[in-house]
């Protein structure tokens, strides 16, 4: 039997982080089940690196958007990964949301985003034309970039390494002997074993399934998904924006903003709904929904020129409340070596280096 000391299940932005990051200490392979890496949410978000403003205080999501802003910065420069601070700016668009505007600059204060200021009418109207506000806070550690591009820096980063992505390989399941996990893969229609002593389970929306099959971890520890779609609509023709546009955030997501990718295109979303199923599938009903949230901020919207673009889907983890993400150590679930992530929506591509410098630590301090 092939012997690892740590496999990775997932090679979406997460998974390909962890695996480049750990392989600088030890053998390290990443599978994907898929033909190509990144398919599912790494690939269908808005590409924004998140300034850290809106996460409560000392939870994961803040911590480690911070950190891992700086740290994606930093990565994009290395690597040539193409990214821009391009900064964005939170509207209040009528008064009673100016309240809400001062407890997100407050909150980002306490998260360590120090870098906001309130933006006098006159800069409103330069740094956002056509916009229609009655205050803003502009953020400029905000920023953008390629996200395919990032994945295949990781992708060179575990090579550089001696690290392994093999795609096409489907985790099955996987035995725990109290040492190694004896794991079971599927590659086309023929399964077989590897030995590892870390199995770290980054399988985005589908890491419950792969721990349902883990058959040492109780069923208490798997929290229960739901998937929520956010899907997109771009704008073609001529626009005013050179700034992300972010009204005041919703429950489930951060309202359906304006964001830009690196060649200019501007696209509105994500929204939020709950769906049972998997499915990409974006929906044409939803315009009236985005024409009316957009004409809040952006009352010139000609509506005949949003099209139906592409969704994603986040792995919550409740139905209700604001959640943090996931990340199972042997501390919770009591079985060493092995590493569960559940429910790492946005901000995760952000976040993606610091989470897998986290868990970098977290397995070679237990390899000590
Ligand atoms: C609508 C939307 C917008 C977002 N916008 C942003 C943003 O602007 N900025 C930001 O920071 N974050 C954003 N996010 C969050 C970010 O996209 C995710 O946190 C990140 O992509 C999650 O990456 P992942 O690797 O955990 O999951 P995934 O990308 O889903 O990767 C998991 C991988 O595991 C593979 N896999 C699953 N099961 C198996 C198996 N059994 N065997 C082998 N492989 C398997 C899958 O095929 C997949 O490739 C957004 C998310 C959504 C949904």
């Amino acid at each position: 039997m092939e012997q690892v000391d740590t496999l990775v299940v997932g090679a979406g932005v997460v998974g390909l982080a962890i695996a480049a990051t750990i392989s600088e200490h030890q053998d390290t392979i990443v599978i994907e089940q898929h033909a190509q890496f990144g398919e599912h949410t790494s690939s269908r978000n808005s590409e924004v690196i998140h300034a850290g403003i809106y996460y409560p205080d000392n939870s994961l999501k803040a911590q480690l958007c911070v950190e891992g802003k700086a740290l994606l910065y930093d990565h994009c420069q290395s690597y040539h990964v193409p990214a821009q601070k391009i900064g964005k700016i939170l509207i209040a668009s009528n008064e009673s949301e100016i309240a809400k505007l001062h407890a997100l600059v407050a909150q980002a204060n306490n998260n360590g985003v120090c870098d906001l200021r309130f933006l006098s009418l006159a800069e409103l109207r330069e740094k956002a034309p056509e916009i229609k506000a009655v205050d803003g806070v502009w953020s400029p550690s905000t920023g953008i970039l390629d996200s395919h591009q990032l994945m295949l820096s990781y992708l060179n980063k575990l090579s550089q390494h001696g690290g392994h992505y093999v795609n096409n390989t489907q985790f099955i399941s996987a035995h725990y002997d109290g040492e190694y996990f004896v794991v079971t893969l599927k590659c086309g229609e023929q399964e077989f074993l590897l030995k590892c002593k870390t199995l770290i389970n980054a399988a985005g929306l589908f890491a419950q399934a792969c721990a349902n099959n883990i058959d040492a971890l109780a069923a208490h520890h798997i929290p229960p998904l739901h998937y929520c779609k956010g899907q997109y609509f771009s704008y073609q023709g001529r626009h005013p924006f050179k700034h992300l546009i972010y009204p005041m955030p919703e429950q489930h997501g951060l309202g359906i903003h304006a964001t830009l990718d690196l060649a200019g295109q501007l696209k509105f979303g994500p929204d939020t709904e709950f769906i049972d199923q998997l499915d990409y599938t974006p929906w044409e009903q939803a315009k009236p929904r985005f024409v009316e949230a957009i004409k809040r901020y952006w009352p010139k919207l000609d509506g005949t020129r949003l099209q139906l673009s592409y969704c994603g889907i986040r792995p919550k983890l409740q139905l209700q409340g604001t959640q943090d993400f996931v990340i199972q150590d042997s501390q919770q679930h009591g079985i060493k070596g092995l590493i569960n992530l559940f429910g790492i929506e946005s901000p995760g591509l952000t976040a993606s280096l610091a989470i897998a410098q986290k868990i970098a630590k977290q397995v070679c301090a237990a390899h000590e």
